[in-house]
């Protein structure tokens, strides 16, 4: 069979009669179904502010709780259903169920924000702005507290269209962010021209930090770019304590990873965050 990979790295199966492919109808048709219910939810990461060490917000990461095969991660149904045109429901469905869990964490005392990721097909679909203006609006959620985030390869795209659907969510005044950064193609000429607030250094940046200088140096530098040009700064993939007291050294901004949290289902939040400023006080 034909395979490709995308730049988020995920599997493309080209659909040409290959020894799985009934699976793939059989999957595909049950993703339809999945897209009505609650099977598809958005698990969330907390992000940490590291001077203040308050938690500021989370991270939306779909998940699939099937009915026979467990808790599947996008890795396994995003590629099926970008395949399918189902990224604008799957992207609605998440943003909706996001948008109204932040609302009710914000509904019992807590400043935070939400962070959606967005597909390249999203970022075509001149109808987004207005959908996501209308969910804010009727889910009475600040448009500030939204960080959508997408990837460098969406410049790969119609850049023209692109744009549009950017300028019209920066109207709105949501937050954009660049995920997975230093991976793409064209960093730099994307720092230079699109309108974000964040960049979000990618993991595999992170993972030796504290043993490979080069690593470091990328992170310190990156840190010193988004500063100059007025960004805030996410490190995401932080493992363990080392990286994130070197982070924490750097004065870097915000910080995610196992370390701090998997990945949670909404309802494990709030006890989650309790927990977490009761061990605070007692420290
Ligand atoms: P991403 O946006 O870069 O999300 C970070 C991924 O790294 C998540 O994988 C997260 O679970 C994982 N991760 C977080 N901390 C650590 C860590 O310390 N170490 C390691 N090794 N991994 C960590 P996940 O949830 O499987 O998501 C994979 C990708 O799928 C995401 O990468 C994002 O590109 C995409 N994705 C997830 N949810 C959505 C969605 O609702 N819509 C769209 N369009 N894409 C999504
Ligand atoms: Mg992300
Ligand atoms: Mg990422
Ligand atoms: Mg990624």
């Amino acid at each position: 069979y034909a395979a490709k990979r995308d730049r988020r790295g995920f599997e493309l199966w080209e659909p040409d009669g290959t020894p799985d492919s009934r699976d793939r109808l059989e999957t595909l048709e049950q993703l339809r179904t999945a897209l009505d219910t609650e099977e598809l939810v958005p698990y969330y990461q907390p992000k940490l502010d590291l001077r203040t060490g308050a938690v500021i917000g989370v991270e939306a990461l779909v998940r699939w709780q099937h009915p026979t095969r467990g808790l599947l991660t996008p890795d396994v149904f995003l590629p099926l259903a970008e395949q399918a045109g189902l990224m604008r429901r799957l992207a609605l469905r998440v943003l909706e169920r996001s948008l109204s869990d932040l609302r009710g964490w914000r509904e019992a005392g807590h400043d935070l924000s939400v962070a959606v990721n967005l597909s390249v097909s999203n970022l075509q679909d001149i109808a987004l702005p207005d959908q996501v203006g209308m969910l804010l609006d009727s889910l009475g959620v600040p448009a500030q507290s939204l960080t959508l985030e997408i990837t460098e390869d969406v410049l790969m795209a119609d850049a023209a269209r692109t744009r549009q659907v950017l300028d019209g969510l920066r109207r709105l005044g949501v937050q954009l962010s660049i995920d997975d950064y230093g991976t793409g193609y064209s960093s730099l000429a994307y720092l230079r021209a699109l309108p974000v607030n964040e960049l979000k250094l990618d993991r595999s940046f992170v993972r030796n930090l504290t043993s490979d200088p080069r690593a470091a140096a990328i992170v310190r530098s990156t840190l010193q770019l988004s500063r100059d040009l007025g960004m805030t700064m996410v490190v995401e993939g932080v493992e363990d304590a080392d990286a994130l007291a070197a982070l924490c050294e750097w004065n870097c901004d915000i910080a995610q990873g196992f370390h701090v949290a998997r990945p949670m289902p909404a309802a494990d939040f709030l006890p989650w965050l309790s927990a977490r400023s009761m061990a605070d006080a007692a420290r």
